[in-house]
């Protein structure tokens, strides 16, 4: 693995194309005579992350290029400015991102294995004034490692598509991507790519998508946002609107709705949801929690209060289960 000062390219016999067979002949038939010494570099990095993860303290909120592309501003303004009653992690989600985190090094470990360029681990970038770290540079095509739940990594097994992308992760590579316009060891200006890990059943893929740069004013969309959410007297507008709640007709598929309005998937999952809204009702359903801003019918679940919610007792802790990811 090369560190990020080195600028010199040596072109690699591989192409990023075979790169996700190449990992997996590496899982089947091993690395002969792969050094000690590069497993330990392996080690030391897993030993720096844990290190990281454990030091780390509260941050306090900035514009970077892993939140700039995301689909709710108001989130980003809330951030800012209303930290009383932001939803904390829970330990079960730390859990959850620190394996995500190992797991991401795992596999660039074992793209490294394989022969293909790895290059510039989380190498620092800048763009018009907002910093952020890329994941790396992989045949000289910036990668963003991830790793998915089976439901996630469906979405990126078929090409994530805008519609799907819940968390804003193409505007995120977009962003990455355009911040790497001028550096000589991402060859591939029009390209960039998801390596992406499914944390249940251990399958990979590449998903890769195309920029055009020069499509897009990246200076007026980033000064739009910072000047948004740098203005404390305006709330921006929600991002995504509540859902009818109801039942589907057996017969017509119809939604049958009953009044009550609750939160679609990227709000139940914002952990500025309370402040957002403010009035919120959790009910307690087999597949997880349901958010409800309005009850005209009484929903047929448990109910629990907002506190029970964000501090649970053990009692309830299992029905608040995340269902997706
Ligand atoms: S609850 Fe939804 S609309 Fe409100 S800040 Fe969060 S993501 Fe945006």
């Amino acid at each position: 693995m090369k560190s990020s000062n080195e600028v010199t390219v040596t072109s690699s016999p591989k192409t990023i194309n075979t790169l996700v067979k190449d990992i997996e002949d590496v899982l089947l038939n091993g690395a002969k005579g792969v050094s000690r010494d590069k497993i330990q570099n392996f080690g030391n990095l897993v030993a720096n992350t844990m290190y990281d993860r454990l030091n780390e303290t509260k941050k306090v909120f900035s514009l970077r290029l892993s939140n700039i592309g995301s689909p709710c501003v108001r989130k980003l303004w809330l951030d800012r400015w209303v930290l009383d009653g932001k939803e904390p992690l829970r330990a079960s989600t730390k859990l959850k991102f620190l394996f995500g985190d190992l797991i991401e090094l795992l596999v660039l470990f074992l793209a490294d294995l394989t022969g293909h360029d790895v290059r510039d681990q989380q190498k620092e970038r800048r763009l018009h004034g907002i910093l952020g770290h890329s994941d790396v540079t992989l045949d000289g095509q910036l990668v963003d490692a991830k790793s998915a739940s089976s439901f996630s990594f469906n979405k990126f097994k078929h090409a994530l598509k805008k519609e799907d992308d819940s968390f804003g992760y193409l505007g995120q590579l977009g962003a990455y991507h355009a911040s790497s316009q001028d550096d000589e060891g991402v060859l591939d200006k029009d390209k960039a790519s998801f390596l992406v890990v499914d944390k249940q059943h251990g399958h990979i893929t590449l998903d890769t998508h195309e920029f055009n740069h020069d499509e897009i004013d990246w200076e007026k969309a980033i000064s739009e946002r910072v000047s948004v959410v740098n203005n404390p007297d305006v709330m921006p507008d929600r991002a995504f609107p509540e859902i009818e709640d109801g039942y589907v007709h057996k017969e017509t598929k119809q939604l049958i709705i009953n009044g009550n309005k609750k939160l679609g998937v990227n709000c139940s999952y914002c952990d500025q949801k309370g402040n957002c809204y403010g009035n919120i009702r959790v009910f307690l359903s087999s597949k997880g929690p349901v958010f409800f801003t309005h009850v005209v019918k009484e929903p047929r679940m448990k109910e629990a209060s907002w506190q029970d919610y964000i501090n649970p007792p053990a009692e309830i802790l299992e029905e608040l289960v995340d269902t997706v990811d």
